[in-house]
């Protein structure tokens, strides 16, 4: 699997071995963190804020494939992806956990690149690792980890709380780990097809690292708070910007008017869409995993992100009876479905 040619086989460490070798650079650098690995369990003080805790499992075959996802980008991604949670929240992730189930198939030295890339993640978001659980798999990788975070009463933003008039707003662009992902499976298809030629992946950077190496919106909550602006209610976008839009609407008893012209896109992402004949905006509203953040606030504090390059107004909330729509690039009114990747796929 990797091109090392040094292999330890787990087996040679034990599972007590296996976790302390995986965690002997773990350093704590929370005030929060009383006690970290090595005891039953983790102990967190956040001196009265409020505690905020979210899952996520990563299977290998559903949700990733080794085939192009070196794994110290998945070890990245899997810790990214679940504090873009958190951030969702309005809130900063502290700790984390991780728990593996593992096959022999893997070396250690695979599992060194695995937490080589988690360990980079928690460095990037001044997250500490305070523990985990290790086990074998007789097929895949599985990775699942749960994220804690820590904000006061009054700065966490819900799902279910836009209201009408509120400003939709996004951050950064979307559709690039989507389209990212449909170059990634092309050249794997080539390679197996013919496996002497090489991926031809040059000048993609963007949309692969969009896909292989997603970066949760950190900036975000300390920019609003600089700001003065809290979001009346906010979700990060991991399905795509439609089901994200339907997730708020619904929870929040409103409709929605979402405007094609405005949602952002990278050249890079419109390009690349364009070579696989897919519609860019299809892509934005249903590829999903870009882990960008997605709010709605109120029409008075518009002019206090106006002018700022990381957000973009993408819409606004109506009356639930107006329903979600999507107003088109020629003006006409759609209603808004949440298409998952299979339709998305057979589209052209
Ligand atoms: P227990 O038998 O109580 O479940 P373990 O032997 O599984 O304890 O774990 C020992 C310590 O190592 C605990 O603090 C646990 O949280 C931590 N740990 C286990 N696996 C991992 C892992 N993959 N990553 C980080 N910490 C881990
Ligand atoms: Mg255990």
């Amino acid at each position: 699997m990797l091109e090392n040619t040094d292999r330890t086989e787990l087996s040679s460490l034990g599972e007590f071995g296996l976790i302390k070798h995986l965690t002997q650079f773990v350093e704590i650098k929370n005030e929060s963190t009383i006690k970290g690995i090595g005891d039953d369990a983790a102990v967190i003080d956040f001196k009265g804020k409020q505690t905020i805790v979210s899952t996520d499992m990563l299977v290998e075959g559903v949700h990733f494939d080794l085939a192009y996802m070196p794994l110290k980008h998945l070890g990245f991604k899997s810790v990214s992806v679940n504090l873009s949670d958190i951030y969702a929240m309005n809130a900063m992730p502290k700790q984390i956990t991780i728990s593996l189930a593992i096959s022999s198939r893997f070396s250690v030295e695979a599992l060194e690149e695995l937490y080589a890339g988690m360990m980079m993640a928690c460095k990037k978001h001044n997250v500490d690792i305070v523990g985990g659980d290790t086990t074998s798999s007789k097929s895949g990788l599985v990775i699942s980890i749960t994220a804690i975070g820590e904000a006061s009463s009054d700065e966490i933003v819900y799902r279910n709380t836009a209201k009408e008039g509120d400003l939709l707003c996004v951050t950064g662009d979307l559709g690039g780990a989507y389209v990212g992902l449909q170059l990634l499976e092309r050249e794997k298809q080539i390679f197996l097809e013919s496996p002497g030629v090489q991926p031809d992946l040059e000048g993609n950077d963007y949309i692969l690292e969009r896909q292989l190496k997603p970066e949760a919106r950190k900036d975000i909550p300390g920019l609003l708070k600089k700001l003065e602006v809290k979001p009346t209610s906010m979700i990060d976008i991991s399905d795509g910007l439609a089901s994200e839009i339907l997730h708020i609407t619904t929870l929040s008893n409103v409709g929605c008017n979402l405007y094609e012209e405005k949602i952002p896109i990278d050249p890079s992402t419109y390009n690349m869409a364009r070579e696989f004949n897919l519609d860019p905006t299809v892509c934005a509203l249903s590829g999903g995993e870009d882990y960008e953040l997605l709010f709605t606030i109120d029409q008075a504090d518009f002019p206090k992100i106006k002018a700022n390059p990381d957000i973009t107004i993408i819409g606004h909330v109506t009356h639930i009876k107006e329903g979600v729509n999507l107003i088109s690039k020629g003006g006409t009114s759609m209603p808004l479905t949440a298409q998952g990747w299979d339709s998305l796929l057979n589209k052209k």
